[in-house]
């Protein structure tokens, strides 16, 4: 257990990094910056990374004098954590009025103490599907070339092995191509939503890239039925996902994936089918838990809707069709999650936590996941026009709230799968 917060990190620019003995490190949470109680920190889990900041000083504490100052010895540092984790504190930071801004990534505070990397975050998921030390390189290689092999015609399973798997490391792709678990379905080349940060498209004036390149084609019901049906049967716990992060809005290919889902029941019964999507379409929704969806995640940056349509600026929907997405998906016996981007300062506001308390009300939400939003800090706030930090709760103390008063309502960071949907959710994946 920390007797004291970690010492700050700095870097030489150069891809080096070193602790300040003379500073403390902090937490950041919208434009501030906090000490950070010593329960908020953990050691950086296996998976994760530490990215320099160029550009940026790091804000710590003067260990001697007990105020806070900056970094003066190099870039700021902050961590990558890895999936399954929620970052509770931004890494504190001053930006030079120069620096260039950051890439889609979170950026998590980071500390050293004990020859340890600690960082502010917690584990939400059980589920063990993108633990780093369960992918296995050579059984990844085998099975992408025995997927190619075995559907030769599939530009689906083409995109997913060539690209996704062999190019991108899509955690969802080396599952598929190791016949587990979480099979990913993109089906749609086209978004109704204008995301700041999106992972799939960032048109040619932004100064950053989208880590992925949009779909370029529309599958067929055959492409789709052909390998996800094989999955279905075979791989344990298993799940097929439509709507992923190398493609835009899956509603917007509603009556495919219909068609898909109505030709995947034929064959079998197995399995979760769902849906991450914008929810921008309650009315599809509706034909596609008809159909036999089991499953819906609809992302969002915050249950309110001003911020959420700053961020998204949706085409010809709004906030007021995702709530109904999600209703429709309750209504109808679904499994509702919302894919939470988690931004401290933001997320943990009390206005924040009183519209998340609302959504989950009204639309009687049955799973969080609390996912870090990918994001840089000072771009975010500057582009959905918030200028100062209003009074937060702490990520974790809000988890609690929300988890005393709504104790049915599932924390995790993955879309579950049908046995945990319908059966025992604390089933423990290590040992099974
Ligand atoms: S909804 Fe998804 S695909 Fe569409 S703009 Fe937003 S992040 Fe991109």
């Amino acid at each position: 257990m920390l007797q004291h917060s970690p010492y700050l990190l700095y870097s030489d620019g150069k891809g080096n990094i070193f602790e300040d003995t003379s500073l403390y490190a902090t937490g950041r949470a919208g434009w501030d910056a906090f000490e950070v109680e010593l329960d908020n920190w953990i050691e950086l889990p296996e998976g994760g990374n530490l990215y320099e900041l160029p550009g940026r000083k790091g804000i710590g504490i003067d260990v001697q004098t007990g105020n806070m100052r900056l970094c003066d010895k190099g870039w700021a540092v902050a961590a990558f954590i890895p999936p399954a984790h929620t970052s509770l504190f931004l890494a504190s930071f001053e930006t030079d009025k120069d620096a260039p801004t950051l890439p889609l990534f979170c950026y998590t505070a980071a500390g050293w103490h004990n020859n340890k990397t600690y960082v502010t975050a917690v584990r939400v998921e059980k589920d063990i599907r993108q633990e780093c030390a369960g992918y296995d390189e050579k059984e990844i290689a085998s099975g992408s070339q025995w997927l190619l092999q075995q559907y030769p015609q599939n530009r689906l399973v083409k995109h997913l092995m060539q690209t996704c798997c062999m190019t991108y490391h899509c955690p969802a792709a080396r599952n598929f191509s190791m016949h587990r678990w979480e099979c990913p379905v993109p089906a749609s080349p086209a978004c109704n939503a204008n995301c700041f940060g999106c992972v799939s498209f960032q048109p040619k004036e932004e100064d950053i890239t989208s880590p992925q390149d949009r779909l370029t084609f529309k599958p067929t019901v055959e492409e789709i039925v052909e390998y996800t049906v094989p999955h279905l049967i075979n791989a344990p716990y298993p799940i097929i996902s439509f709507g992923q992060g190398c493609e835009g809005e899956p509603l917007l290919m509603w009556e495919t994936i219909e068609k898909s889902i109505i030709e995947i029941r034929k064959h079998t019964n197995k399995g979760s089918i769902n849906i991450n999507t914008n929810g921008s379409k309650p009315d599809a929704v509706k034909k596609l838990f008809d159909a036999g969806l089991n499953s819906i995640r609809v992302s969002i940056n915050s249950a309110r809707k001003e911020i959420y349509t700053h961020y998204y600026r949706p085409n010809n929907y709004t906030f007021e069709d995702i709530v109904q997405s999600l209703k429709v998906a309750s209504d109808n016996g679904g499994w509702s999650s919302i894919n939470y981007f988690v931004f401290p300062g933001m997320t943990d506001s009390v206005e924040e936590y009183e519209a998340l308390r609302k959504l989950i009300i009204d639309t009687d939400l049955k799973m969080i996941q609390w996912r870090n939003f990918n994001i840089d800090p000072d771009w975010y706030l500057g582009l959905i026009g918030i200028t100062e930090t209003t009074e937060i709760i702490g990520i974790k103390q809000m988890m609690q709230l929300i988890h005393d008063e709504f104790p049915s309502v599932k924390f995790g960071y993955f879309n579950p799968p049908i046995e945990r949907i319908k059966g025992n959710f604390e089933i423990d994946f290590a040992h099974h």
